[in-house]
Formats: C-alpha cells, sequence, structure tokens
C-alpha cells in the first residue's frame, strides 16, 4: 500500500487530473503523497489560485523578461535557458510565487532548447488549450503564471509520454534537502 504509488511510479491517469493530492508533500517523501489524496481541502486553494496579484504588483516583483513570460504568456529564446541543460537534483520552483513545481528526478533531455519535464508534482500545475486549438498551455496553478506547454505522445521514453516545455525563467531551482 505504501510503495506502488511511489512518484516514479505514478499511474499516468493520475499524474495531471490528481487535483486531490497535496502537492507539496513531495519534499518530505515519495509515499506520502497517496496518503494525503482526498484528506485534505486543497483543492479549491489550488484551482482558486493562491497568489493573485495585479500587473503592478507582479511588475515590482518580477524582472521585465520574467514579466513577459510568467504574466505576458512570452517565450525565452530557444537554448538559452539557464535551466536548459541543468541536471542538478533538487525542486523547481515557481519563479513568481515560490510552489514546487517540478521534481529534478522528472527532468530529461529533450533536446528542444527548453527545459523538458515528463510530469509536474500533482496538483501544482493547470493546463488550458490555446485560443487556437494547437498546443495546451501549462501554467503554476497557485498563481497562474505562464510556464509553458505540454506535449503528448512524441515517443520519448519516459514514463508518461508527455513533454512540459518550460521556460527557465519561469522556474527556481532548489537543491534538495
Ligand atoms: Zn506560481
Amino acid at each position: 500500500m505504501t510503495s506502488i504509488f511511489s512518484s516514479t511510479t505514478t499511474p499516468l491517469s493520475g499524474t495531471f487530473l490528481n487535483r486531490s493530492s497535496l502537492f507539496t508533500t513531495h519534499l518530505k517523501s515519495n509515499t506520502k503523497i497517496v496518503n494525503l489524496s482526498n484528506k485534505r481541502g486543497f483543492r479549491g486553494a489550488i484551482v482558486a489560485m493562491a497568489v493573485q496579484k495585479s500587473d503592478e504588483e507582479w511588475r515590482a516583483v518580477l524582472s521585465p523578461e520574467q514579466f513577459r513570460i510568467l504574466r505576458q504568456k512570452g517565450t525565452e529564446y530557444p537554448g538559452t535557458g539557464q535551466y536548459n541543460k541543468f541536471y542538478e537534483e533538487g525542486v523547481y520552483t515557481c519563479a513568481g510565487c515560490d510552489t514546487p513545481l517540478y521534481k529534478s528526478t522528472t527532468k530529461f533531455n529533450s533536446g528542444c532548447g527548453w527545459p523538458a519535464f515528463y510530469e509536474g508534482l500533482p496538483g501544482a500545475i493547470n493546463r488550458h488549450a490555446d485560443p487556437d486549438g494547437m498546443r495546451v498551455e501549462i501554467t503554476c496553478a497557485a498563481c497562474g503564471g505562464h510556464l509553458g506547454h505540454v506535449f503528448k505522445g512524441e515517443g520519448f521514453r519516459t514514463p508518461t509520454d508527455e513533454r512540459h516545455c518550460v521556460n527557465s525563467i519561469s522556474l527556481k531551482f532548489s537543491p534538495e534537502k
């Protein structure tokens, strides 16, 4: 019961739909996620966005480039991001609100020019179809900050066959304690 749902064997169907898991528990252990599922009322807090600021407030705390990407859905130039070829062990948090988004163990080298992850922390990331219907945008569930896009079925040999293509500037890395 405790081992089958460790973060590395999370069932595919639960990787992005399972908002009931407490997404901040990943720092503690791989097995606690399941125990906390459906037992706490975090769902509403995540969906309603815990961090809300006006554009002016965001401009005050973000660099102009961070603002352009996180708040205006911009994209950094490929191959230039700080974390594009970065593989230290730790956790990536949102550069806007510091919510944990990805574990380094889910990062892989896609060769696409941006950091790539095969799954986010449960409940930490929201998805929205782009207006043109071509791509699926991913945002920080806590503050709505634009992260990038998610692509499926590209044939990468990862547990989910998904690629979260994330702007480095939307992320902040913290070494695992
Ligand atoms: Zn955020």
